[in-house]
């Protein structure tokens, strides 16, 4: 028999099952809303111009492919960083933080869990929202975490449960992890207020709990970056989270500067001062050299060369509103087609009170079904929507197949 004789047959992932339907479709009509991957107003993957610019200055250097360091490309991790906590973090100008280049947000995630568990001195449990994207469960418990979920999505008004997610935190055992989606949360679209974003700063502050930040679409949410990072840093400056090292960032620059296969992220540690942010930063590298030795640096050297060239990085700051108002002004479109040209009796508020690529439209998982049967409309059976994938071209279409199938 053969070695493997005992190795069952997984199960696909669920997104990338959706494009694998999809593509076997013949309808023309077929829509894809299942990856959450940004395409233009003519369905098109988009690459930014910023980011042209930025190879083609790379290109004309003749860089050299020597290897990185273990924690990456520094002009790349210190630019990322004054991104994510801003230009007048003080955690950043006191050297405070332990930071390593990553591969993408996912592997900024794993690298996370890893250090976690090697080296939290708590009980390793890790609070997710409920739902949560859905890589974040096996990245935690293939860390070794122990993985458990606090009240998030409110399905009687598609919006935040503030009081279950709040009544959630407190109960929790003191010193757990919480994971934070720091803007447009996957796969809801429900993002906290400021205020809520308040109240769950006190009510971590308050348990001792630990905040691990999870950054995958700064810019992306509202059009502006720093508005994006408002969550992230108000814990790396309020109560005392961060001086007593409680925080920590996974950031992807895959969505917001349009990076998907060139897998460039940051994992960074808020310490209580610089000098163990020096002991923080070294066990990352022993804890990155065994798993892939150091990063790949074609990413971060776009991401370096757009942020910390002034031109780029006021194009790329254009791009990325152009892609959060297509995204926005395809929310409205959608809403307007199922109210007005349509009459649906339905509530559709949420639509554009979510915010971000996706969309949780409430669907339920039969709707969802004859979406694909009768109309040729694909996406996960949690009734998630990726609002890049819509256009103007397309979105009567959605709007009365959607109607359709719920009225
Ligand atoms: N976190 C969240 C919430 C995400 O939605 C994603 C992308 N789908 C990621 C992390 C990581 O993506 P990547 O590894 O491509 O940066």
């Amino acid at each position: 028999a053969s070695t493997w004789a005992n190795v069952k047959m997984g199960p696909p992932d669920p997104i990338l099952g959706v494009t694998e339907a999809f593509k076997a479709d013949t309808n023309p009509k077929k829509m894809n809303l299942g990856v959450g991957a940004y395409r233009d107003d003519a369905g098109k993957p988009y690459v930014l111009s910023c980011v042209r610019k930025a190879e083609q200055i790379m290109a004309n250097k003749h860089l050299d492919k020597e290897y990185l360091g273990i924690t990456g490309l520094p002009e790349f991790t210190k630019a990322a960083a004054r991104l994510a906590y801003g230009e007048e973090s003080s955690v950043l100008d006191e050297k405070r933080v332990a930071i390593t280049q990553s591969i993408s947000g996912t592997g900024a995630l794993r690298i996370g869990g890893e250090f976690l568990n090697r080296w939290y001195p708590h009980a390793k449990r890790i609070y997710l929202p409920t739902p949560s994207w859905g890589n974040h469960t096996p990245i935690f418990r293939d860390s070794g975490l122990e993985v458990h979920g606090y009240r998030y999505f409110d399905k009687s008004t598609n919006g935040l449960d503030i009081e279950g997610l709040l009544a959630d935190l407190k109960a929790a055992p003191e010193r757990s992890i919480i994971l934070l989606h720091a803007c447009a949360h996957n796969p809801t679209g429900v993002d906290p207020t400021p205020e809520q974003w308040k109240a769950i700063h006190e009510a971590i502050d308050g348990k001792g709990h630990y905040a691990f930040f999870d950054m995958a679409y700064q810019g992306f949410a509202s059009g502006d970056p720093q508005k994006d990072a408002f969550a992230l840093r108000h814990f790396a400056s309020e109560g005392s989270i961060a001086g007593e090292g409680r925080l920590c960032l996974a950031q992807s620059f895959a969505k917001n500067i349009g990076l998907y296969g060139e897998r460039v992220g940051t994992f960074s540690i808020v310490s209580a001062d610089a000098e163990e942010a020096k002991r923080v930063e070294s066990q990352l590298k022993i804890l990155v050299r065994p798993m892939y030795s150091n990063p790949p640096m074609n990413g971060a050297r776009i991401v370096s060369t757009v942020l910390n060239t002034p031109e780029l990085h006021a194009e790329w700051r254009g791009e990325v509103k152009l892609m959060a108002d297509r995204i926005i002004a395809m929310r409205a479109a959608l809403q307007n087609h199922l109210v007005d040209d349509f009459n649906s009796k339905l509530n559709w508020e949420h639509i554009t009170s979510q915010i971000g690529m996706f969309c949780y439209t409430g669907l339920k998982p039969e709707e969802v079904d004859r979406l694909k049967s009768e109309f040729a409309v694909y996406l996960t059976r949690d009734g998630r929507i990726s609002i890049a994938g819509i256009s103007s071209g397309n979105v009567k279409y959605l709007a009365e197949a959607m109607h359709n199938v719920t009225k």
